[in-house]
């Protein structure tokens, strides 16, 4: 059969086997989907094995996509303008093609799924990791009237800025940066809500914004989403949509077929609820 995995470290609270084994039963495909625990120091060895015992594809989560992006030996034009990858395929003559679905994925959650349009409006992604990256250029597509980048350690915002400025309207800085600022959406793409931490977001940034977005996916709300709620944000939602969304993508590329999301979503949500009472 068929073998697929999701990679990661920690990988435990991973919902990706949930979902394309939905997926699979959907399209008549025969694939068993793992999770694999790669130690930090031991990426690529863990992808070597898994490959060497018949594995056909990865997803990547964190903190391996850039890892990942540099271990690809071919790149779909997305993952190179995300210098990060998310989705491994497996090919002939050891060639590994490397993809980034994040931000399809996200997009697609946003503006079909949520019906939020985006040309024209403010937008803070929060975090410059593999995830914020991934997601920039897709997001600069839907012509937002500003994208900014926050993150703990500034440096990483700035380069992101300098790497797709042109592409759109977009700056980086510090969270401190842009106090005084409006945004019509806010989109959590720190790690923080995994170690139920919150980022140094100021209150004030949540001022007139219409949604807020935490890419974590979760039953209950993360202490950022708390947060957004304290400050009077109503629409709060978590990433269920886009981890379905981009775990659709990542299934298109390796079975050329693209599933059905809608019931798969709302499948997770009832999981998540289930596990967490
Ligand atoms: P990375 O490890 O690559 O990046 C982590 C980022 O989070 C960095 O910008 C880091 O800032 C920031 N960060 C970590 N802890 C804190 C904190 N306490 N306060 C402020 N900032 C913090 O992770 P990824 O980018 O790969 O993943 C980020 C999140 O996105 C994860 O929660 C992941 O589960 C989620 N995700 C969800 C997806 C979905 O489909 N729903 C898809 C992809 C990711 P610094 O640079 O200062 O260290």
């Amino acid at each position: 059969m068929d073998t697929y995995a999701v990679i990661g470290n920690p990988i435990t609270h991973s919902k990706s086997p949930f979902i394309h084994t939905q997926f699979a039963q959907q399209t008549g495909r025969s694939m068993c989907y793992t999770t694999l625990l790669a130690p930090l120091d031991g990426f690529e060895r863990t992808v070597t094995t898994f490959r060497e015992n018949g594995g056909i594809g990865l997803n990547i989560t964190v903190p391996f996509k850039f890892e990942a992006y540099a271990l690809a030996t071919r790149l779909t034009d997305r993952a190179r303008a995300a210098h990060a990858v998310n989705t491994f395929r497996f090919e002939q003559e050891n060639e590994i093609l490397g993809d980034n679905t994040d931000g399809v994925g996200l997009v697609r959650d946003i503006t079909i799924n949520l019906d939020f349009a985006l040309p024209g409006k403010h937008v803070l992604l929060m975090g410059a990791g593999g995830a914020a990256s991934g997601v920039i250029l897709p997001l600069l597509q839907q012509k937002p009237g500003l994208l900014a980048i926050a993150n703990r350690t500034p440096d990483k915002a700035i380069a992101l800025q300098q790497q797709f400025v042109n592409h759109g309207n977009i700056t980086g800085g510090h969270y401190q940066d842009f106090i005084g600022q409006q945004f019509d959406l806010i989109i959590n793409a720190t790690s923080a809500s995994l170690h139920n931490a919150l980022p140094p977001i100021p209150a004030d940034l949540f001022h007139g914004t219409a949604l807020v977005y935490d890419m974590l996916y979760s039953s209950k709300l993360t202490p950022f989403l708390e947060f957004a709620s304290t400050q009077g944000v109503t629409n709060l939602v978590d990433g269920t949509g886009m981890l379905v969304e981009q775990a659709a993508e990542s299934f298109l590329l390796w079975h050329g077929i693209r599933p059905e999301t809608q019931n798969v979503i709302r499948q997770l949500r009832d999981e998540l609820h289930l596990h967490a009472s």
